[in-house]
């Protein structure tokens, strides 16, 4: 099967963004306090969406939007300078919105701004997307010691966002890896990850001709899809990353009529 071809400047834009948010990280770790309380939580729903208190407070995230805002204008001549005022005018309320709009993947909220701000529809959840994976980041290595104990189906155990990387070897279990949170979980190998689906034969592996070490795993129940690679080969790259190199998949299942929108 041939795959797709990305764009240089996508992925250009895709980098700076990932170097970004590395840097926003190193300086919001030190200012978030959260406490994650086992007993307060249900292990059959994503984190995230439990938690009593969002753990992004707004100065940090005000400032991690310009940020992201700043590296987009950089990349993409495009985009104009008024997203910038735009975002530097936004009001306490504003913030709270936009943080709860970002964790609830809300497009609509979204485009609504882009609409009445008269910028280019997909730029603020974009930035507001981009802004906001630093902080899922370290809600995700809070939890490193008790994500096993979540048995969440069809999403991951973090943050909620459907899978769609999963690192496989020689043993039972594929581990699933998400390029939103950097969550790792494991799930059994031979079940559909968003339906459970486990009969033999409705689990199908489709290779690449460009490279044997990453599969298209779909499901003939719920005609969804998932992107394996090595365990061994991607282990030290981040899910992101390796979510980036391995988009031509995307590319593949989709014009194969495989993954959510079906
Ligand atoms: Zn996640
Ligand atoms: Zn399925």
């Amino acid at each position: 099967m041939e795959s797709g071809i990305v764009s240089e400047d996508y992925l250009t834009l895709q980098y700076e963004m990932m170097e970004a948010q590395q840097k926003i990280k190193v300086n919001i770790e030190k200012n978030i306090e959260l406490e994650i309380i086992e007993e307060e939580l249900n292990f059959e729903k994503p984190v995230l969406p439990q938690l009593k208190q969002v753990p992004i407070p707004l100065p940090l995230f005000h400032e991690a939007l310009l940020q992201i805002a700043h590296v987009l204008i950089e990349q993409n001549t495009l985009i104009e300078n008024k997203l910038i005022d735009t975002l530097k005018q936004l009001k306490k309320e504003e913030l709270v919105n936009w943080i709860k709009s970002s964790i609830m993947f809300d497009t609509e909220f979204f485009q609504s701004f882009s609409v009445k701000n008269d910028l280019e529809a997909w730029v603020p959840h974009f930035v507001a997307e981009q802004a906001l994976r630093p902080f899922l980041h370290v809600v995700s290595e809070k939890c490193t010691t008790i994500i096993h104990k979540f048995d969440v189906m069809g999403t991951c155990p973090c943050c909620g966002e459907p899978p769609r990387l999963g690192k496989v070897d020689e043993g039972e279990n594929k581990l699933l890896t998400c390029p939103r949170c950097e969550t790792d979980w494991n799930q059994k190998k031979n079940a559909c990850v968003h339906c459970g689906e486990d009969r033999e034969g409705m689990l199908i592996y489709l290779g690449m001709e460009e490279d044997d070490s990453i599969l298209l795993e779909v499901c003939k129940t719920c005609r969804n899809y998932l992107k394996l690679v090595e365990k061994e080969k991607d282990k030290k790259k981040s899910a992101a990353l390796i979510d980036l190199e391995t988009l031509p998949l995307d590319f593949v299942a989709q014009e194969e009529g495989y993954g959510d929108s079906n």
